[in-house]
């Protein structure tokens, strides 16, 4: 991590607190402010007049007049080694794991094709704004290694895990409840806490994980309280019979990783899109994250995310690319398609909460407040800034935004993505162009 100092200045936005909760005072905006930032964090947040006379002498001030400062975007749910499989034409979830995910996965057996994919994964990552992610790799070791070690040269947050898979995929790609549990153990003791790596126990979901490796996977949950956890969950109504007939002793789809100790805080669940009461409940009541994929869940016809009611009964909602599945690296494009989902669902998110989702509220959903999601001196220095006016369409939409902020960012969000980004800051370091600036 750099300990140069340097001036980020611009229009900064930021969110204390969930605007569905306390609306006009859960943000700030600071017309224009600076950030100071030096060894990685946020030292002092405030008016560019205040700011300016305190950093060191010959500290660079990266001018972003016009453009919005904002913590940098957070990702909940994401495949790394589905980069190539992106945009598969005409299949629904179990085909296009099987025509398409399962045949490129395999290729993560080579240490190199892993290398090569990770790095260009955290790039795109970055050209897009999104400065950490909670990410599945493939289940082979390997791919795994090369993702932290790829993460940890950039000095970006990120959280990953082997995905265990021990039936219903090719040989190629299974493992046995014990490999599962020893290899994902192994990783856990090489990964979790260096740098700012976190690790998350991953069966990929209850279709290709036996009762006894998600039992395997419960107990890692118990040794290692500090990983995460992630998985998918009624996404697809195939998926779903799937495994009412694999598990006939679960009262529901969500009850199966619950008997396996994998529901809590921790918990991330991609997708929670045909939930019977009790799963609501169920989520709600141990305090697991659903994961909002919209892109995915339309590309893939799965069905529409219900944030209303999952919000109504106090289930913590995380927002998510779900890239490969899903069709944008951007959170932007991805904020527009979840407002087109819940349009269908006749539910109304405003700006101001899609742009809390991707910020604050995906950094609790994720546990990691205390250190992203805002900009606050103390915390972690991942910045993304955008331009409202990037391409011609913006410019000219904005010209009638009247100064109005909520008008402004709703456009941006709706017609913004990777092109509305000028620069995105990790642990303090300009990355948009890659590793190398
Ligand atoms: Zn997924």
């Amino acid at each position: 991590m750099s300990a140069e100092a340097r001036i980020i200045r611009g229009r900064i936005l930021s969110f204390t607190d969930d605007p569905a909760a306390a609306g006009a005072s859960a943000h700030r905006l600071i017309d224009d402010g600076a950030v100071l930032v030096a060894g990685g964090r946020i030292e002092a947040v405030g008016r560019a007049s205040d700011i300016l006379p305190r950093a060191p002498g010959g500290a660079p001030v990266d001018d972003h007049a016009g453009s919005l400062i904002m913590p940098g975007l957070i990702d909940a749910h994401v495949h790394y080694p589905q980069t190539q499989v992106i945009g598969s034409y005409g299949a629904q979830l179990l085909d296009w794991l099987n025509n398409y995910t399962f045949v490129e996965e395999q290729k993560f057996a080579d240490p190199a094709h892993c290398a090569r994919v990770a790095d260009f994964f955290l790039d795109e990552l970055f050209r897009s704004g999104t400065t950490t992610a909670m990410v599945y790799c493939t289940v082979h070791p390997q791919s795994v290694d090369a993702f932290f070690a790829a993460a940890e040269a950039r000095g970006a947050r990120m959280i990953a895990g082997k995905v265990m898979m021990d039936r219903d995929a090719p040989q190629a790609l299974m493992d046995t409840a014990e490999r599962g549990y020893d290899e994902s153990k192994a990783l856990i003791e090489r990964w979790r806490g260096r740098g700012r790596l976190g690790y998350a126990i991953t069966p990929r979901f209850a279709v290709t994980s036996t009762e006894a490796q998600l039992e395997a996977a419960g107990a890692l949950a118990r040794e290692f309280p500090h990983c995460y956890i992630q998985t998918h969950a009624d996404e697809n109504k195939a998926e779903i019979a799937r495994v009412a007939a694999l598990f006939p002793e679960a009262r529901s789809y969500i009850d199966v990783y619950a008997r396996a100790g994998l529901t809590g805080p921790r918990s991330v669940f991609g997708h929670c899109i045909h939930l019977q009461e009790s799963e609501v409940a169920e989520l709600a009541e141990s305090r697991s994250v659903a994961a909002f994929c919209p892109t995915s869940n339309l590309f893939l016809g799965s069905g529409l995310f219900d944030e209303a009611r999952l919000a109504r009964a106090g289930v913590r909602i995380a927002l998510a690319t779900d890239v490969g599945g899903g069709t944008s690296y951007s959170m932007l494009h991805t904020a527009a398609e979840g407002y087109k989902v819940l349009q269908l669902n006749r539910q109304s998110w405003p700006a101001m909460h899609a742009f809390y989702r991707m910020t604050l509220g995906n950094a609790r959903a994720l546990s990691l407040d205390d250190s992203i999601g805002s900009v606050e001196a103390g915390k972690e220095a991942d910045l993304v800034v955008l331009d409202p006016r990037a391409t011609p369409a913006l410019a000219h939409r904005m010209e009638t935004a009247g100064g109005d902020l909520e008008v402004e960012l709703f456009a941006l969000m709706m017609m913004g993505d990777d092109r509305a980004v000028r620069q995105t800051y990790v642990a303090g370091e300009p990355r948009k162009g890659g590793i190398g600036l």
